[in-house]
């Protein structure tokens, strides 16, 4: 019997330090290396998942993040790069899946779905949406009836788990016209991280980012999408867009610098380069002269785990 075998690349099942797994660091456009929104968060024997990009399972399974292991699922907005793999997350997770050498359980408990307000009417009509699945799953394949329930976590703002050493704390950012939306600051074992989500450069992000370990924070080149303009000017009010709602490179980094964030880590890059050195430094043009602590381009796929900060 010779199948593929995802144990093989299994992250392990306790971290004794934050793990931060970014799964992909594309923009709401679908480009090849870059996948949508989405990252897990280690700690302990928990596996948070913050956002889910279509591609969310996917890139776990990529990085070793075996879906059934997420029971947590944080969202910062609904916008559909963000939420548009809920649907695979939640079934996946959901289904034990064997392996000649490990049976991974599926996932036996309700679902705890965290979000700022409209995450339960948003979320709650997608999962009306799977009923005629979950239906078949619980009848058919005798999926334990628990593990198809969700149980939602609306905050904008404050502590939303505190257990076990971990402690998660939302924190209002600005998308707007998308209200409202929220980032997340992880602590454990001494070391923190902060998940922007997408924003424009707040007050707050500062104010929860100070001193922090790693923040992951999402930001758009200016210089890149001011050159599409002009070369296609009559795309003028997609490309202007992202410029309303979004932080730009530089903006990233002086609010890295006025935190005092020992590591920034860039995310949701738009347009996004090639994952390649030489098209990211240039997307990184000018960050250095800010901030002079540690830049890192996200790319799909990379750990950062803290105890190596
Ligand atoms: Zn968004
Ligand atoms: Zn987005």
């Amino acid at each position: 019997m010779t199948f593929i075998q995802p144990q093989l690349n299994v992250l392990p099942d306790y971290h004794e330090h934050l793990k931060v797994v970014l799964l992909g660091t594309g923009s709401p456009r679908a480009f090849y290396g870059r996948a949508k929104a989405g990252v897990v968060v280690l700690a302990g024997d928990k596996t948070f998942l913050v956002d889910c990009g279509g591609a969310a399972v996917d890139q776990m399974i990529k990085a070793g993040v075996m879906p059934q292991r997420v029971s947590d699922v944080l969202f910062t907005h609904h916008h559909y790069d963000h939420n548009g793999g809920f649907f695979d997350v939640f079934i996946t997770s959901w289904r034990t899946h064997v392996t000649p050498e490990r049976v991974f359980e599926g996932r036996s408990t309700p679902m705890q779905v965290y979000g700022p307000d409209t995450t339960r009417e948003i979320i709650g009509k997608m999962r009306e949406s799977f009923e005629f699945d979950v239906k078949l799953r619980v009848s058919y394949n005798l999926s334990d009836e628990a593990g198809s329930q969700i149980q939602y976590i609306e905050r904008n703002e404050g502590i939303i788990y505190d257990r076990d050493g971990i402690r998660i704390t939302a924190f209002e950012v600005d998308h707007r016209p998308v209200y409202p939306a929220v980032a997340y600051k992880f602590e454990y074992n001494g070391k923190s991280a902060v998940i922007s989500g997408d924003t424009i450069p707040v007050p707050n992000m500062v104010k929860y980012s100070d001193g922090v370990d790693l923040l992951v924070h999402e930001a758009y080149n200016k210089e890149w999408l001011d050159s599409l303009i002009v070369t296609y000017p009559e795309q003028a009010r997609a490309l202007s867009n992202p410029a309303k709602y979004h932080t730009t490179t530089l903006e990233a980094a002086e609010i890295a610098r006025q935190a005092g964030a020992k590591h920034l880590v860039l995310t949701h890059h738009i347009p996004a380069p090639t994952p390649d050195a030489a098209a990211e430094e240039a997307y990184m043009a000018g960050m250095k002269e800010i901030y002079s602590g540690p830049i890192t381009m996200g790319r799909d796929l990379m750990v950062f785990d803290l105890a190596e900060a």
